[in-house]
């Protein structure tokens, strides 16, 4: 049983010699391709398609041989991720902090800063452009 192991384990890693392998956009088209075939069931055939499609898409990357342009894929992926991820922190922050800090916005450049809470009027320095505003919180 050991031997065979040892076998297939090699067998691995002679076909991955040389190969890219996998990457967070590989994994993310993996996991999207399972969620596809499993609601597939209630939504219809053409999820089996779309599955199988970017399965295969998926293999074909870890099995390419050009580092360089599924190095770029995977970037232009993880900086497409990056901005909606970013948004969402930012709510889950402003959230968090909703009882002792007001957001607002400076009427000169829009950039968005907190100020504390129930302090009632107040006159703020923008931390981007520095232009003085006046809010109530
Ligand atoms: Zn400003």
């Amino acid at each position: 049983m050991q031997g065979f192991l040892d076998k297939m384990n090699e067998g691995i890693r002679k076909l991955m010699a040389g190969r890219y392998g996998g990457d967070q956009l590989g994994t993310v088209l993996v996991v999207i391709s399972l969620i596809f075939s499993i609601l597939a069931n209630w939504l219809g055939r053409w999820m089996t398609v779309v599955a199988l499609i970017l399965l295969v898409l998926a293999f074909a990357r870890m099995f390419s041989r050009n580092y360089e342009a599924r190095r770029k894929e995977n970037r232009v992926f993880l900086q497409a991720v990056a901005q909606p991820g970013k948004v969402i922190h930012r709510q889950r922050v402003k959230f968090a902090n909703r009882k002792t800090k007001a957001y607002v916005r400076c009427p000169h450049c829009h950039a968005e800063f907190a100020l504390p809470k129930g302090k009632g009027h107040l006159r703020a320095t923008c931390p981007k452009c520095g232009e003085k505003s006046e809010h109530t919180v």
